[in-house]
């Protein structure tokens, strides 16, 4: 059982050409369900996003997805979630997206993965949410990346105290124990984090 309850996860809407990615995605899906976890997610059935939610619901597991109407076509929208959100637009999607989860993962994908996964970042870096925010690095994908965030701190645009904000291990099971033991954690005086 965990005390994550929902977790929202962040991933590509293809499936990309590492197997290795799609086992992973496999994988979270079953961890998600045997510690009772449900998947707040785009709601996408296609890429990695689809291969959660699939793995999930062919294990009985509880799966939210939240979608903006623009994206709600039927080639791309999961039509059998347990709970499905309709949002206004983008904006609207990453709020809801942010007030019902209890932390954020994002695994390998694209510009909208890294988009969503810098949105959350930085609304925890500014105190808007102290929820935990994981990183799966499945198999080197995220290597260059987190070298390019050490390169931020050590040039000095990124503390490292915001740096350490980004909880990052190759195994699910690994990070959700990360993320469950994070603490809110000690910032600059005038930012006031509030778990909601
Ligand atoms: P990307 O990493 O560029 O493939 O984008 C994946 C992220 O963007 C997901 O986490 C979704 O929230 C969103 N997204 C991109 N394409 C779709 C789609 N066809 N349906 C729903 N969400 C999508």
């Amino acid at each position: 059982m965990s005390t994550l309850n929902k977790i929202c996860v962040f991933c590509g809407s293809s499936d990309g050409n590492d197997g290795q990615i799609t086992q992973a995605a496999i994988t979270l899906g079953d961890v998600f369900v045997a510690r009772d976890i449900t998947l707040v997610y785009g709601a996408a059935k296609i890429g990695v996003m689809g291969t959660i939610a699939k793995t999930m619901l062919d294990n009985k597991g509880n799966v939210i997805g939240i979608i903006p109407q623009f994206l709600k076509k039927k080639e791309v929208v999961h039509l059998g979630l347990t709970e499905l959100i309709t949002t206004k637009n983008m904006h609207e999607r990453k709020l809801k997206m942010q007030e019902v989860s209890d932390g954020f993962i994002a695994l390998p994908g694209g510009f909208g993965t890294l988009e969503e996964l810098f949105e959350i970042i930085t609304w925890l870096q500014l105190g808007l949410h102290a929820k935990p925010i994981g990183l799966l690095n499945v198999n080197g994908f995220y290597d260059d990346l987190l070298q390019m965030l050490e390169t931020m701190v050590k040039k000095g645009f990124v503390s490292m105290e915001n740096y350490e904000l980004l909880l990052v291990d190759t195994s699910v099971e690994k990070l959700l124990d990360k993320m469950e033991s994070f603490k809110t954690p000690q910032i600059p005086k005038w930012l006031k984090p509030e778990r909601t």
